[in-house]
């Protein structure tokens, strides 16, 4: 870990002529790992509001974390309110505590419960005494003036960069650690609540980079290129503050800060992966138009840099939209689909309820009841390693550098995906290394177009010693800062040069698909579209020149042609030579390269004949069996596990018509699926259960392949093969 993270380190900070930066870079290394992290399978949390003590009965929370099996829980403790008798200076203890100590009761009530426990911290708002006595502990707006809260208006907002967290709250975990020697400290909202201007992170913001803070979030203005690297190694520096001072009051703990996910998060995940020895993802509902594989997709992100360490995911029991309704209770179904789709992705849940006192007890039983579920699986849920041949590249430096809507891209793919059925993980970008890519045989390139030359260099070895490679649009046009390059830094494995502009947005483009001339056979990749001459376009291409011949494209231009009035709708160019789709083997290795933006429009409009293209061009591109693949109606997330005795095939039925916007109003099930999945080599299947039927169903061995019908899923089906 210590070597790839300080290898990622000189790649993170390149040509970037910033000495304190880098300095600050190399002191990096994990510390041990504490011995419970691996144990907690089910995690509960209960955030206390400031008039709980007193109010809020402590029994039924210890009743209930029993009831549901959860054998780790995170309790509410101190930071913006404290709830036990704290010695702190200006930590404000909660105006109903008064002689109690409610977070040592609830420890010592979950302790007896034999439940690894942590203290929750906020560090975000604070109070006018406060203020008062230490105005620089105030974050400041881009005016010059202290942040009142924005919800809570008679408290301030804190600096996240400056002495309110580096000293106060070192104090507060200290003393916090000191008291109850918990097993870890987690820390919500620790990082900043936007741009602070106060004098501590002007002054020091200067020292480090020579830039005034940046007033725009423009990634090409140089200070706010700085910005976003200075605001990381700020809190990297905290992070390890923090961590190192509870480690010397309580050796066998740590703190778990409230950070990390995909391509748009602030904080490196590389850097996280070797300083966290576990992590949670927060994203607890869906809102808006998110897809319910969306807690998946926190899993597997979490893992590109976690490797083994567990990852938790969070799940609210409430509605999480914009408004923010707190003390909301969400539909049960929702919950359900959400929380498997988390653990079908190796994400052990952790549900958390604001609030002591209950104001709608809906939650209750269907929690206790995917508690309950995933205690009697627990044995199939301690996976050792996914077995996914297929890896989705993720890229923090191009979302930061290149900006743009590059997650468009990558969402889907990541629908594609799931459609085709194909179990596959996420990679980040600085994890390119033979030793982390070698279980694929496959990476997606979503458009990652901000690339280092060795980053280039990786993929060119992983192409090279047999891996499939598939691009989309402008990957590789731009370097690691977002600066772009004359010619794609791929272009000799894309095997097309860059001709210097983008196309678009085109109106009523389409494409042509082509027969070989020899043969009149069709390329593979347009298997399922043999009643089809043409299909739509995409909305922007890259134009590029081919530097070696594509004989017999088999996807080529139709130019856009007027729209309106309808009489001028005609096609003006019925047949161009320019491909659309550039495949070429190199070695054992494939790669296929869509100069078009093919992902975001999927994406953008769901076209199930770009759905065709991008679940062909995998298929081609990988060239060999599929380790597991499953037959039937509807829409599953299909992911593929090992454990030390056991090998699981998770479905989750995402079937229902509110699946691109929740939530679902109920479970529907869906008909027999057929799935056929390889066995470890030499392996032989002891015994095969479906766990949630609670069936053994009939299976057919085949050399190495294993056959088994599912006859029905109402929302989560593990087929679980003893070895
Ligand atoms: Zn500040």
């Amino acid at each position: 870990m210590k070597s790839v993270s300080v290898a990622g380190a000189t790649v993170a900070l390149g040509k970037m002529p910033w000495a304190p930066l880098r300095a600050a870079e190399t002191t990096a290394g994990a510390a041990p790992t504490p011995s419970w992290v691996d144990k907690p399978m089910r995690w509960a949390q209960l955030t206390l509001v400031e008039d709980d003590p007193g109010k809020f009965d402590l029994q039924f929370w210890l009743d209930y974390f029993k009831r549901t099996r959860s054998d780790a829980v995170c309790l509410s403790a101190g930071g913006c309110v404290a709830y036990y008798p704290t010695k702190v200076p200006f930590h404000h203890r909660s105006a109903w505590l008064g002689g109690r100590d409610v977070f040592g009761d609830l420890v010592a009530g979950c302790r007896k419960l034999g439940m690894v426990v942590i203290a929750r911290t906020d560090p975000h708002a604070t109070y006018d005494e406060a203020q008062a006595a230490h105005p620089d502990w105030i974050a400041v707006d881009a005016a010059g003036k202290p942040r009142r809260h924005w919800a809570s208006p008679e408290m301030w907002v804190t600096c996240g960069l400056g002495p309110y967290n580096f000293e106060f709250m070192t104090d507060v975990h200290k003393e916090i650690m000191s008291r109850y020697r918990v097993d870890a400290i987690f820390i919500n909202r620790w990082d900043g609540s936007g741009m602070c201007y106060c004098e501590d992170c002007q002054k020091n913001f200067q020292t480090a980079s020579g830039h005034k803070l940046p007033r725009n979030s423009d990634p090409e203005d140089p200070a706010r290129r700085a910005y976003i690297l200075w605001r990381q190694q700020r809190l990297f520096d905290l992070w390890r503050l923090w961590d190192s001072e509870v480690r010397k009051i309580n050796p066998d703990s740590c703190v778990i800060p409230n950070t990390g996910g995909g391509a748009t998060s602030a904080l490196d995940m590389q850097r996280i992966g070797g300083l966290a020895p576990t992590l949670i993802a927060d994203r607890q509902a869906r809102r808006g138009l998110a897809a319910p594989w969306l807690n998946g997709k926190n899993g597997k992100e979490f893992r590109a840099t976690m490797g083994r360490k567990p990852i938790v995911g969070i799940f609210s029991v409430g509605v999480e939209e914009p408004y923010r309704w707190k003390d909301s209770v969400q539909n049960e179904a929702e919950i359900r689909l959400w929380v498997a789709d988390g653990v079908a992705n190796d994400l052990r849940p952790w549900f958390t309820k604001f609030s002591g006192v209950l104001h709608d007890e809906r939650w209750l039983k269907p929690v206790e009841d995917l508690y309950r579920r995933y205690a009697r699986w627990e044995k199939y849920l301690r996976n050792e390693r996914p077995l996914a041949r297929v890896g989705l590249v993720y890229s923090q430096q191009t979302a930061w550098f290149y900006g743009g809507r590059a997650e468009d891209h990558a969402l889907g793919w990541y629908q594609a995906l799931i459609e085709a059925r194909v179990p596959f993980e996420m990679v980040h970008d600085r994890l390119l290394d033979q030793a982390r890519v070698s279980a694929f045989k496959t990476l997606i390139l979503p458009n990652i177009a901000a690339l280092s030359e060795s980053q280039c260099a990786q993929l060119r070895a992983f192409v090279e010693r047999g891996g499939g490679l598939i691009a989309t649009y402008e990957t590789s046009l731009y370097d690691e800062w977002g600066v772009k390059r004359k010619d794609f830094g791929l272009a000799d494995l894309l095997g097309v040069a860059f001709k210097g502009g983008i196309t678009g947005p085109m109106q009523n483009s389409y494409l042509r698909l082509e027969s070989d001339p020899a043969t009149g056979r069709r390329h593979p990749l347009l298997a399922g579209l043999e009643d089809a001459s043409r299909i739509i376009n995409g909305v922007r291409c890259v134009e590029v020149q081919i530097t070696r011949p594509f004989p017999n494209p088999p996807l080529t231009l139709i130019p856009s042609y007027p729209d309106l009035p309808m009489e001028q709708v005609y096609p003006r160019v019925l047949k161009t030579d320019v491909p659309e789709v550039y495949l070429r083997e190199s070695g054992a290795g494939r790669v296929a390269y869509f100069p078009w933006d093919i992902d975001r429009t999927f994406w953008e409009v769901l076209s199930v004949d770009h759905l065709k293209l991008l679940r062909n061009a995998v298929a081609w591109a990988t060239n060999e069996p599929p380790p597991v693949s499953v037959t039937g109606p509807g829409v599953l997330d299909v992911t593929l596990w090992r454990q030390k005795d056991s090998l699981t095939v998770h479905l989750v039925n995402l079937t229902n018509p509110m699946m691109m916007k929740g939530p679902v109003r109920e479970l529907i099930p869906i008909g027999e699926q057929k799935v056929r999945v390889r066995l470890p080599d030499g392996a032989r299947a002891k015994k095969v259960r479906l766990l949630a039927a609670e069936k053994s169903p009939r299976a057919e061995r085949s050399g190495q392949y294993l056959s088994v019908t599912v006859p029905s899923i109402l929302d989560h089906e593990v087929v679980a093969i003893d070895l």
